[in-house]
């Protein structure tokens, strides 16, 4: 097995929005924001070489929509979805599967460009796209409180491709790939956990968005469920603790990843870097 993680790029997101009920007298303590009260988040996407299967976990915004939509996420840095592909070894058509964590814009856009005309083509000719059941029925749904996040564009073509896995329950997808699914940011958000080398890898993806979010009451105001994200952060971290988990951040622009430890105030951070400084 083989884990790459590469930043698509980083784009900025109004900090109280990131941080829920919590005060910025506290959390500007953790990040820093702008004058605009934006702070910055990566958008780093995993690959899992495993078994003839290169699986990537969640293909960013992609870039579907005309620069007004992406106006307000003051998109910069980062490698780019092929680039940052082409930096692990990968083309696009080597992609096998797509973890879809969610169908939110910044976590599935990627998967499908435009066409020349009109409609979408797949940029993952060979892909096969694993969303959970519980996300593609809700999304499809749609409600007003998502609204802004669930672009038709993005989820139509996931449903008109022919290779849509629409996963029932948590489990093992291959071996040593298993997905969790949780329900308090969205219904049905997966968080895959990778086992390499006796180490066991969670990507934490939109529900420990940054090592900011560890704290069980520091949650992004976008959760729909807030007490049940912290019902489920609180197995997640309680699972890490025991088992010496690393925590692998999708919207941490500092860190990758980290082990957590306990405290007096409740499981936090414990050693913080790179995946390479790991595994
Ligand atoms: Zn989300």
């Amino acid at each position: 097995m083989k884990i790459s993680l590469f930043n698509i790029s980083n784009f900025r997101v109004d900090g109280g929005a990131m941080f829920g009920v919590i005060p910025k007298a506290l959390w500007s303590r953790q990040v820093q924001a702008d004058e605009l009260n934006t702070i910055d988040l990566s958008l780093t996407s995993m690959v899992i070489e495993t078994a003839g299967r290169v699986i990537l976990v969640d293909a960013g915004w992609g870039g579907k929509q005309d620069a007004k939509f992406f106006r307000h996420a003051y998109l910069h840095g980062g490698s780019g979805l092929t680039g940052g592909l082409a930096e692990c070894g990968y083309r696009p058509e080597d992609v096998t599967d797509v973890i879809v964590t969610h169908l939110h814009a910044d976590h599935c856009g990627g998967c499908f460009v435009n066409a020349p005309g009109e409609g979408t083509a797949p940029l993952f000719t060979n892909a096969f796209y694993h969303i959970s059941r519980a996300q593609w029925e809700w999304a499809n749904e749609s409600n007003l409180r998502e609204e802004d996040a669930y672009l038709p564009e993005n989820i139509r073509p996931f449903g008109e491709s022919g290779r849509l896995n629409l996963i029932e329950e948590p489990g093992e997808l291959y071996p040593g790939v298993a997905l969790r699914i949780c329900y308090g940011h969205t219904p049905g958000l997966i968080v895959p956990v990778i086992s390499f080398r006796g180490k066991t890898l969670v990507y934490t993806g939109d529900l420990i968005p940054t090592m900011a979010h560890i704290p069980l009451l520091w949650n992004m105001a976008y959760d729909l469920l807030p007490l049940v994200t912290i019902a489920e952060k609180q197995e997640i971290l309680e699972d890490a603790l025991k088992g010496d988990h690393l925590l692998v951040f999708q919207h941490d622009p500092q860190y990758e990843c980290c082990t957590v430890t306990e405290t007096p105030k409740g499981i936090r951070a414990g050693i913080k870097g790179r995946l390479s400084d790991f595994i």
